[in-house]
């Protein structure tokens, strides 16, 4: 177990004599502080949430897991009928369970509107200076606006205006008219700026300023070029879903909970290829690498008008269709008037890779990945843990459970419930994120995919100590004096080069500045293959981790405070 701080570390001593330990919320100072009289309670509340804990059975885990897991939800695809099944499958449960359903009007789904989008392949071209450039290979379209320009080129540098921080990147620069190169993603805040010093009013976005001023589209070269335009490529070739409201550009709101969005209106937006982006900056002041290398290291610099004789003839044509698919969100609220309006958040993703092609390749004739680990076993614990809070006894705060769509898609659901919250954001004290905890590495596996599995018994902990102190010594003391689960924090490291604290749905909650702690078995040989099968399970474990997870959450729940937050995420780490 990691160091504890100095205060918890004297009265867990103390506690330990006696029979049953008294809440470890107390413990940690920087949690709540709270009279000793109360750790009569506090004990007796800790056995309770024992005992709820046992409510959560491997055998029940399994029933649920080989329902979501099986091949009739086919592999869980966002959007699908498999996805929507389930979604109906934990609604029914929830309904049954008399949880308050939080998505909109009065049901347990918060609609996400998507697009299907097909690329008009013959029809989306750019020329330049005579040089053709064919979609798909020489530029992708970021945003499915469709429409004709022609213009010439001005670099904005990150295209940011912040009031209050003397940031703006258009001085001396005219825009109208004319196709915008950013070095960012058009929702990503210059180094420097942390979200939350964004106030209303005071900045604006490359998308909204390109809008306002009048120009014609929008040239991305976003910080994590090469994942983003390798999968910006793929998705060209295929039919493809974009979430309305989250589109590249479609900026972030004023504030989080200021409703709609700006709309893109006509703006065409596209990432260039290297090669593209060598043709538009050849004979500039900085050439196609060297702005490349100045995006990728987060420092674009000063903007300037590339030469007046280069204008870019661009269209894009997109079909567009409308579809849909849902998170699933409910909450059980807490007994205490006051606490009550604060959450405790759970979260999992209930969608995986589907069937047939797409992110799911058939392997010896399996064509459907059925995501047992990946996530049904985070769908999995989170329903038997509302089963085991409903019977009792409600804790002080309200629960906030939400099973998130598109997570395989690039963290949809969560990003689309952090933008349009249905509960207040400020309110959640913070978020408990299980993606995957349903494998454990068998003695002698010498397989290599399986080199980093955790065994029966541990499992990653990413991101507790990221913000809040208070939060990690709790989780580790409550997993000490319970389970004592071996907790690895092989991926806390920031530079993990897996970069598993940007890959799963806690990512969203981190950067809206909610302390999260996210559970993680450890990637494995049948990761993202028809074989994440539900027979390959370890569902002792699944008890273990999902039980440990519920005692944190009731305790956060009912503890007197809520985790201090005590650090911050450096804004260059909350770019993805
Ligand atoms: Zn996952």
């Amino acid at each position: 177990m990691r160091r504890l701080n100095l205060s918890g570390l004297v009265l867990l001593c103390a506690l330990l004599s006696q029979p049953v330990p008294a809440t470890l919320a107390q413990q940690g100072r920087s949690v709540a502080t709270a009279p000793a009289a109360a750790s009569a309670n506090a004990s007796a509340s800790f056995t309770a949430e024992r005992e709820a804990a046992n409510r959560i059975t491997a055998e029940q885990m399994k029933e649920y897991l080989y329902f979501i897991a099986s091949d009739e939800m086919a592999g869980r695809d966002t959007p699908s009928p498999g996805l929507n099944a389930t979604a109906k499958f934990i609604a029914d449960k929830l309904a049954r369970l008399k949880f308050k359903p939080m998505g909109d009007k009065g049901s347990y789904f918060q609609r996400i509107a998507l697009n299907r989008t097909e690329i008009d392949r013959d029809k989306t071209r750019a020329e330049l200076a005579g040089q053709t450039f064919k979609v798909g290979d020489d530029f992708v379209p970021t945003s499915s606006n469709s429409g004709e320009a022609v213009g010439q080129l001005v670099y904005v540098g990150h295209g940011w205006v912040i009031k209050s921080k003397n940031v703006n990147a258009y001085e001396g620069l005219d825009v109208k008219d004319k196709f915008m190169v950013v070095a960012g993603s058009g929702t990503s805040i210059p180094s420097g700026v942390a979200m939350r010093e964004l106030k209303a009013g005071d900045w604006e976005n490359p998308v909204s300023y390109a809008q306002r001023h009048g120009a014609k589209g929008i040239i991305f070269v976003p910080r994590n070029y090469e994942r983003a335009w390798r999968y910006a490529a793929r998705s060209v070739a295929r039919t493809s879903y974009q979430v309305e409201r989250l589109q590249l550009g479609a900026g972030q709101g004023d504030d989080e909970d200021s409703g709609d969005k700006p709309s893109t209106g006509k703006l065409l937006m596209i990432m260039p290829s290297t090669e593209m982006l060598d043709a538009l900056f050849a004979g500039e002041q900085l050439d196609g690498a060297q702005l490349l290398q100045a995006a990728l290291a987060g420092q674009p610099g000063k903007g300037f008008a590339l030469s007046t004789n280069k204008r870019l003839r661009l269209s894009v044509q997109i079909k567009l269709t409308p579809a849909s698919t849902q998170n699933v969100v409910a909450v059980l609220e807490g007994r205490d008037s006051k606490l009550r309006k604060e959450y405790v958040a759970f979260g999992a993703h209930y969608d995986h890779v589907g069937a047939n092609g797409g992110g799911c390749r058939p392997v010896n004739g399996d064509s459907i990945c059925n995501g047992a680990d990946d996530d049904g076993s985070g769908t999995t614990a989170l329903l038997t843990m509302a089963e085991a809070f409903a019977r009792g006894p409600r804790p002080k705060r309200s629960i906030l459970f939400v099973w998130h769509a598109g997570e395989e898609k690039g963290l949809w659901g969560s990003e689309y419930f952090t933008n349009y919250p249905t509960v207040p954001l400020k309110q959640i004290v913070a978020q408990l994120n299980i993606d995957m905890i349903g494998r454990s590495k068998k003695d002698g596996d010498t397989n290599p995919k399986n080199r980093l599995l955790t065994g029966p018994e541990e499992i990653y902990v990413i991101g507790s100590r990221m913000m809040s102190t208070g939060l990690a010594d709790l989780n580790e003391q409550i997993n000490h004096s319970y389970l004592n689960l071996k907790y690895n924090f092989h991926y806390d490291e920031p530079g993990d080069p897996e970069r598993l604290f940007y890959r799963s749905d806690h990512f969203n909650y981190a950067r809206k500045g909610i302390p999260i702690i996210f559970f993680f078995d450890g990637v494995h040989e049948d990761y993202h293959q028809p074989s994440d099968s539900p027979d390959k399970i370890d569902y002792q474990k699944m008890e273990r981790v999902a039980r440990t997870i519920f005692i944190l959450g009731s305790e956060l729940a009912n503890a007197p405070g809520r985790p201090v937050i005590d650090k911050q995420i450096p804004a260059s780490q909350l770019e993805q």
